[in-house]
């Protein structure tokens, strides 16, 4: 099992002081792609543009970069043929290199993103028949050392700029071809912040990022159809209800402080009874937005009826449904997946107590692309190095 050393690591410092500025000198001329209407603004001043027209140009272009998908200045016909000119000699609108995708048995894709200061992160498109979810990374790896979670065991990380984080969403609509964006019925119909990272330990880049997502001239995704899952970072669960109101997921994973002490070290912080207040108080759930509890199903850790009826005694009261999450293996995992009998057991303990517990279907096995398998593919290599040199 992975050692716990601080499990209320702060949120972190970034490694490169560019990170923060993924168009920072150095990195070659800088990307238009992911940047809000102010940033975009202050992009115009950087090229001259008279004040009083930056406001509209700002429109303008950012109607062509996230309802269009514009990938060439020269596409935006509605801006001036001089001023395009002038954008395309300081700017541009180019994406994180895609280093790896992969496409599963079942449908499913994965990419492997690299951005300029190296950093890699995973993003997972999840097909359904009348739709599809894209599971978005907040982090490089993750501060957060979850016993049963591969990104919890990668030694790199940083937060993700709010770019990036937009980026994500970009390159998988590239790749599926899904601009403009569509009237009607979508490919990618919700976002799942599930994804490498604890998305409210880079609070400010992820609010940012789902407001540029969410905005109604772009790409337009309802907060409805936006799943923020969190570890249980208490205090900043409330706020992000207010600033977003998107749906909330919330990692359980087990009924009691002592066990989830261990799977979910940052309980040691913010233990269970603070969590499900905090839950009881989320301004955005009701019974039409019920939050999901999420559970792995771990085998003789969780999985008992008894832990059954404890987690329905708990999360009575709260607008509720249960994922049940069958453990999704990985190289040299502490943990094995619950029996079939075992997790059918639980969710009819559930299910009869009034809450649904559909039992997630593991999508993506084959490519490493299921919940909590996500890990940068260098830190993989730098895994495997260092285990063929460890003395045996
Ligand atoms: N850091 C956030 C979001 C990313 S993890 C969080 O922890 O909520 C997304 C979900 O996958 C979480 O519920 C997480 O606990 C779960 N998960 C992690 N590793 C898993 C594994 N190996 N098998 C199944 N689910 C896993
Ligand atoms: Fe981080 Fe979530 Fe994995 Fe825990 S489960 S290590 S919080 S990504």
């Amino acid at each position: 099992m992975p050692s716990v050393d601080d499990p209320t690591v702060a949120p972190l410092v970034p490694e490169t002081a560019a990170v923060d500025r993924p168009h920072a000198a150095g990195f070659g001329p800088p990307s238009l792609i992911g940047l809000d209407r102010t940033e975009l603004a202050d992009a115009l001043a950087g090229i001259g543009e008279p004040e009083a027209k930056r406001k509209m140009r700002a429109n303008q272009l950012f109607h062509w970069i996230y309802h269009r998908g514009a990938r060439d200045f020269d596409a935006m016909t509605s801006i001036a043929k001089e001023l395009r000119g002038r954008l395309a000699e300081t700017y541009t609108l180019a994406r994180p290199g895609i280093v790896d995708a992969q496409r599963s048995m079942d449908g499913t894709r994965k990419w492997l993103m690299r951005f300029p200061d190296g950093n890699e992160v995973e993003s997972v498109y999840i097909p359904e028949t009348d739709r599809g979810a894209l599971c978005v990374s907040s982090q490089v790896g993750c501060t957060l050392t979850c016993a049963f979670c591969h990104t919890g065991t990668q030694r790199l990380v940083r937060n993700l700029t709010a770019a990036e984080i937009v980026s994500q969403m970009l390159v998988a609509r590239d790749d599926l071809g899904e601009w403009p964006t569509p009237v009607g019925d979508r490919w990618i119909s919700n976002i799942v912040m599930m994804g490498m990272g604890e998305p409210l330990f880079n609070y400010d880049n992820v609010v940012k990022a789902l407001r540029i997502i969410m905005d109604d001239q772009g790409i337009a995704l309802s907060k409805r159809r936006i799943t923020l899952s969190t570890s249980g970072v208490v205090p900043e669960i409330e706020r992000v209800g207010r600033d977003l109101a998107v749906n909330l997921a919330i990692s359980l994973h087990a009924v009691t402080d002592e066990v989830r002490d261990v799977l979910v070290p940052i309980n040691r912080k913010y233990p269970i009874a603070q969590l499900l207040q905090a839950c009881r108080d989320y301004p955005a759930s009701n019974n039409a937005r019920r939050i999901t509890f999420e559970y792995v199903m771990l085998k003789g850790v969780n999985d008992s009826a008894a832990d059954a009826r404890a987690l329905v005694r708990l999360i009575a009261g709260i607008p509720a449904k249960v994922n049940l999450i069958p453990f999704n293996p990985w190289p040299g995992a502490p943990y094995a997946c619950s029996t079939g009998r075992a997790i059918d057991r639980f969710a009819k303990i559930v299910n009869d107590a009034g809450y649904s517990s559909p039992v997630r279907v593991p999508r993506g096995r084959d490519i490493m692309a299921a919940c909590g398998q996500l890990k940068s593919a260098s830190e993989r290599k730098r895994r495997n190095r260092d285990t063929a040199a460890a003395p045996a």
